[in-house]
């Protein structure tokens, strides 16, 4: 477990200034210049970190497939004395990234195949998947649309907004729309505020989700001056990415915590990773400062077959022992569903330990978390007989 005592403390710690401490606050808390001073190269990281071989030949790699880019607030929680550091292991490309596993794909979720207008995904009847861009603050080295994130590899994300716009109003059966990317919250205030507004115009559309990155990489995005737009065009949800309890900073916090003021209901998607966070003591720690952050987990993704990801993934049955170290030992809230994306576009398919021992007509035999067995009685049929007894003594009452 490649994590320090205090990730698993329920605290809250600001990592500003760290490596940049000739820079003002004022300019540290401007997500301008944290998008501006975003790094981007070799050169700029070996200035920061001492990397290793596979570090640096991922890098090398990296242009042509997913972009290195990393805020400087994520860059801060990086251990530099660690090799394993889970922050540095998300966003640091490595040599690894350049073997394509047999079972790898560059579309894992079959979006591709299921784009009525470019940029619009619509697998299931009645919600859409609208990629409204393909830039994000930094980038994961696991996303699983690194096919088309960054705009380095080879495919590139060719969105139509007007097409998109126009088949969303011609199709009734839409009524929730999830705006990703790439990041929206990366789009100006103006600009994102005219993309709700064209939404909200659509009578069949109940609402509106958000897919962030931003809150976690670039917590000073976050400004009132956004919540206020983004409280105009309620029902809106927000779905945060985070995968680890360090990336819950006091500034993180913070900014959800302005989020959920505007009365933004935030849930919260993982993906597990190897080495990173699959281990049920980090969960846990994980999930506990969602909680205290106003965020309810919701999925924990087992990592989709992406290319160049086999070193990032670990196995399925972590993901269960994860679950069912957290099922009775946390609150119900804490704990997210564990889902495996059906590879190819089978969508979500849940993942639970297994408490069901048997089935048999009449009862259901069940374990619960301390292993304990119970006995269910499905509902017995009232006799005939009973029946009209009781109706006969409601009619001497009456
Ligand atoms: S923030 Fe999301 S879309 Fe962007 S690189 Fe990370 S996983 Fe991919």
């Amino acid at each position: 477990m490649a994590s320090r005592p205090t990730d698993l403390a329920p605290s809250f710690i600001s990592h500003a200034p760290g490596h940049w401490p000739e820079v003002e606050a004022e300019q540290w808390n401007d997500p301008r210049w944290q998008l501006r001073n975003r790094i981007d190269s070799l050169a700029e990281l070996e200035t920061r970190l001492t990397l290793t071989d596979e570090e640096r030949a991922g890098v090398l790699l990296a242009g042509n497939k997913l972009a290195m880019s990393i805020t400087p607030h994520f860059f801060n929680l990086i251990d530099p004395e660690d090799p394993d550091c889970p922050i540095r292991r998300q966003v640091i490309p490595n040599i690894n990234e350049g073997w394509t596993a047999p079972e790898e794909m560059a579309d894992p979720c079959g979006e591709d195949s299921h784009m009525p207008v470019p940029g619009l995904v619509h697998r299931y009847p009645d919600r859409v998947l609208f990629l409204v861009t393909d830039r994000c603050a930094s980038y994961c080295r696991y996303c699983t649309r690194s096919r088309v994130v960054s705009g380095v590899g080879e495919q590139h994300l060719d969105t139509q907004m007007e097409a998109a716009f126009r088949y969303l109003e011609r199709t009734p059966e839409v009524r929730d729309v999830l705006l990703s990317g790439g990041d929206p919250l990366l789009f100006s205030d103006d600009k994102l505020d005219k993309i709700l507004t064209r939404l909200r115009s659509i009578p069949h559309i109940q609402f509106v989700r958000i897919g962030s990155r931003i809150p976690i990489f670039l917590p000073q995005r976050i400004t009132p001056e956004l919540c206020a737009m983004l409280k105009k065009h309620h029902p809106l949800f927000i779905s945060i990415h985070t995968n680890h309890p360090r990336e819950l900073t006091s500034e993180v916090r913070d900014a959800l915590g302005r989020l959920a003021d505007a009365g933004i209901p935030l849930g919260n998607q993982s993906v597990l990773l190897n080495g990173i966070n699959d281990h049920v003591e980090i969960q846990k720690a994980l999930v506990h400062k969602l909680l205290m952050c106003r965020v309810r987990p919701y999925y924990l993704y087992q990592c989709d077959l992406i290319t160049g990801s086999s070193h990032l993934r670990t196995s399925v049955t972590k993901g269960l022992d994860i679950i069912e170290g957290l099922r009775g030992h946390t609150t119900g809230y804490a704990i997210p569903q564990f889902v495996i994306d059906g590879p190819g576009g089978g969508g979500k398919i849940p993942l639970n330990p297994e408490y069901v021992i048997t089935r048999e007509p009449g009862r259901v035999i069940l374990r619960n978390y301390e292993g304990g067995v119970f006995e269910y009685a499905e509902p017995t049929v009232i006799p005939e007989d009973v029946l009209s007894g009781l109706h006969d003594r409601a009619l001497e009452t009456a």
